[in-house]
């Protein structure tokens, strides 16, 4: 391979012996595994005066047909026409030009990297020039290969995602601005793919989706794009589609090509797939745009019961689709660390001094900011998310509370509590994730309350009172949050083992004026007080509601006018100032 100038000279100088006369440069030159031609420009072009044996061996030409001959009256000779070409090219500006060659006539399909080198007299005119090639045919089939692999799916040899998204830019690119063509994505999943790995093994799995795509293939026409996005999640592009019936009909035909079951060792499986269309005609022009819309769609066919196709319709979808797109943030935003607590102060109305905090979940939006949770935490509780979000709240809440406790003196007696919403009790063991948190963080049970709301105990009470007990036995506090929005009475609260009632703060905004709010927090603090709770008043905004609730008997409060809910830093602030006044 020729590396430098310093090799090309080499070169020269050998052919400049060799043709000389010179017998071991002239073995040297044939033994190099690099074709050589020397050439001298004349009338026709160029005549050649050297060419050695891996240039003749290549062409499959002899040394005595070829020297002395002009280059253009060759035959057989596939690299002369280009030869030529570049050598007309080097002039006085030009000494060397290097270029890829392919010999489209070699049954391997060779690929050569040449050299063209003009050497000049001290006049600057060409006397010679050195022609190399270099049999790059291994390098290039690598470089294919690599290439292949990086852009294509292994099992099925089918597009990878990479590459879908490639020729989807291409073909929204070949729209014609006012043309009624349009492009479609169409993104389908394997309903209850999971059950064939899961019965049958990940060998079936994999027979089955090569035989899968082959289905999909031979359903449509064969122009039309396939590709394996991940797993059992396959793409269509369609292109030239005026209208979405065109990409409908084609959908319905995979259903219909699904019809006959897949053998899978001596079992059958009959595949449904979920199918999701977006298109141009519809979703913004851009790849991106198109996969998420095709699979938001994709994902609607699945919930209103598999098995059939849905189509992305911007205006009735753009709602669903915010929250969507705002879920799969979500998700990320847990793993990727994008949630943080603030902590709420609660302090004793009586004597100001700082009881606990109540830790407020809050998202930190790369692109929004602070995030508040009323607009996230119903879109966890829809999910799984809630799970995750949950236990990590419970961890780091408790892991701050040990933190402070054993950092800063006066502070061993403070408590932290957490919410904890209905959709965890349902989707989780919320009793065996805070012994987790507690075990982690080295936190007594006794310095952690649980809020959770009515609709906890009043939706399953047998159920509430079992699994209240079992967080109980971990001596765990409990706080029933919102109180008086829901329709449970004091006295029905008699049968759960809770320890604190939050007062919810629509009965505390205008305690002062509003006679009946007034009425309804006397009472329940007169029962509180009369069961064993202990009451906290949420939203204390005004210094007058502190005075009623005081005179009222309500003995923790929480509010904006006594501090807003505070960083991790500023809250550690707070602990030392109250630690001091108090
Ligand atoms: P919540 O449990 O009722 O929490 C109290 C909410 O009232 C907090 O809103 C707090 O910032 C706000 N607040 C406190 N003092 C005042 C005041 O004086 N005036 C007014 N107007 N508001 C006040 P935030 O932080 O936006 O939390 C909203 C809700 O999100 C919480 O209501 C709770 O239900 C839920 N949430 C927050 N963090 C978590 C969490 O980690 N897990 C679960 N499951 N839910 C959470
Ligand atoms: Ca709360
Ligand atoms: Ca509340």
């Amino acid at each position: 391979m020729l590396h430098d100038n310093s090799d090309t000279d080499y070169i020269a100088k050998a052919t400049d012996k060799a043709l000389s006369g010179g017998d071991a440069s002239a073995w040297i030159i044939d033994n190099l595994q690099l074709g050589i031609i020397v050439m001298q420009p004349c009338s026709h072009g160029c005549k050649v005066e050297l060419s050695n044996d891996f240039f003749n061996t290549t062409f499959n030409i002899k040394k005595e047909d070829i020297v002395g001959t002009p280059l253009s009256a060759i035959e057989n000779l596939p690299i002369s026409a280009i030869f030529l070409e570049k050598c007309a090219l080097l002039n006085t500006t030009t000494d060397k030009i290097t270029f890829e060659w392919e010999n489209k006539f070699s049954p391997q399909g060779q690929t050569f990297m040449c050299n063209m080198i003009a050497r000049k007299d001290k006049d600057g005119n060409i006397y010679q020039i050195l022609g190399t090639i270099d049999d790059h045919t291994s390098e290039k089939r690598a470089e294919k290969n690599l290439l292949h692999n990086a852009l294509h799916d292994g099992l099925t040899e089918l597009p990878n995602r990479i590459l879908f998204q490639e020729h989807v830019e291409d073909a929204i690119n070949n729209i014609n601005e006012g043309s009624d063509n349009h492009c479609a994505v169409m993104v389908m999943d394997v309903d209850r793919f999971k059950l064939i790995n899961e019965t049958l093994g990940h060998m079936a799995g994999d027979e089955f989706l090569i035989a899968f795509a082959a289905r999909l293939k031979r359903a449509v026409d064969d122009k039309i794009i396939l590709a394996r996005l991940n797993s059992d999640e396959f793409a269509f592009l369609l292109t030239a589609v005026k209208n979405i019936d065109d990409a409908i009909a084609i959908s319905d035909k995979i259903h219909q090509s699904l019809l006959d079951p897949f053998q899978l060792g001596k079992s059958e499986f009959y595949a449904t797939v979920s199918i999701g269309i977006a298109s141009t005609l519809s979703s913004l022009p851009y790849p991106e745009e198109l996969a998420r819309d095709a699979d938001f769609a994709m994902h609607r066919a699945k919930q209103s019961g598999k098995s059939r196709s849905e189509v992305y319709q911007r205006a009735s979808h753009e709602k669903a689709r915010s929250q969507f797109l705002l879920e799969i943030e979500l998700r990320k935003a847990v793993d990727n660390k994008q949630l943080l607590l603030y902590y709420q102060p609660i302090l004793d109305l009586q004597t100001e001094k700082l009881v606990a905090f109540e830790a407020l979940c809050r998202w930190n939006h790369p692109e929004r900011g602070l995030v508040p949770p009323d607009e996230f935490i119903p879109i966890a509780e829809e999910t799984e998310i809630i799970v995750d979000l949950g236990r990590w709240a419970l961890d780091t809440a408790c892991m701050q509370l040990k933190h402070w406790r054993d950092t800063i003196p006066g502070a061993e007696n403070l408590g932290v509590t957490v919410n904890v919403s209905n959709a965890q009790f349902r989707k989780t063991n919320v009793a065996d994730d805070t012994a987790n948190s507690l075990k982690m963080s080295a936190l007594p049970g006794s310095a952690l309350r649980l809020e959770l709301t009515e609709t906890v105990i009043m939706e399953n009470p047998v159920e509430a009172v079992g699994y209240l007990e079992e967080i109980k036995l971990l001596d765990v506090g409990l706080a029933l949050d919102d109180f008086g929005t829901g329709y449970s009475s004091l006295g029905s609260l008699q049968n759960f083992p809770l320890d604190v009632i939050k007062i919810d703060r629509s009965f505390v905004t205008d305690i002062e004026c509003n006679e009946s709010n007034y009425k309804i927090v006397e009472i329940i603090t007169q029962l509180s007080n009369t069961l064993g709770l202990v009451m906290v008043a949420e939203g204390i905004e005004k210094p007058e509601h502190v005075d009623v609730l005081k005179l009222l008997g309500c003995q923790l409060g929480q509010g904006y006018l006594l501090s807003r809910p505070l960083t991790a830093d500023d809250a550690e602030v707070l602990i030392k100032k109250n630690l001091q006044a108090c």
